[in-house]
């Protein structure tokens, strides 16, 4: 006997339902059980998981490599690397289509001071990165970069198509600032 539907059936006084010995599972469809939680995926929390880029491609470095860097990044930037490929990277490389090379990542503080990055750089944060196409053109990877952060409305603070003496170029992407801001800044350095 169903005695919760008979005593609301009672209460409400409407018609009984048959018995049929058969008790529906009722308390199933008003509470439906949670989905389960594998212990790899807990549902909060989870750091971002890179689709195109890795943290360890984004810290290889030859010059540290030659001079005996480590570059090995704290768990803080190694979340601001994540941050920089969940919120740029990858979407960028999904909307390019073809791959592209990181020529420069996270520097620590040594290596930003051995290839004479700036003071203020977020290099040593792992907020920025520096990007090439691996076979197209450096223009025409610039112009696709400046339509797709406008059309998509991509928050970041500086883009800046780079040139050095040597006439290589690249393109360096800053998430944010060393004060967290976000300025959508771009400059173009190349002639
Ligand atoms: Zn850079």
């Amino acid at each position: 006997m169903c005695n919760f539907l008979s005593f609301l059936g009672s209460y409400l006084n409407i018609p009984q339902p048959v018995d049929d010995g058969d008790p529906q599972p009722v308390e199933e469809i008003d509470e439906p059980m949670p989905e389960p939680v594998s212990p790899e995926e807990p549902s909060t929390n989870m750091p971002y998981r890179p689709k195109y880029f890795t943290i360890s491609e984004l810290c290889q470095s030859n010059v540290a490599f030659t001079l005996g860097i480590k570059n090995k990044p704290s768990e803080k930037e190694t979340e601001h690397m994540l941050e920089l490929i969940e919120y740029i990277l990858d979407p960028l490389r999904e909307a390019w289509g073809a791959p592209i090379i990181v020529t420069s990542g996270f520097r620590c503080d040594e290596l930003n001071a051995a290839v004479g990055g700036s003071k203020t750089s977020v290099h040593p944060y792992g907020w920025a990165v520096d990007i090439v196409p691996k076979r197209t053109n450096l223009d025409d990877f610039g112009k696709f970069i400046k339509k797709w952060v406008k059309d998509n409305d991509i928050a970041f603070d500086q883009i800046i198509f780079e040139k050095n003496a040597k006439g290589d170029r690249w393109v360096h992407i800053g998430l944010y600032n060393r004060q967290g801001k976000q300025r959508r800044k771009l400059f173009s350095m190349a002639a």
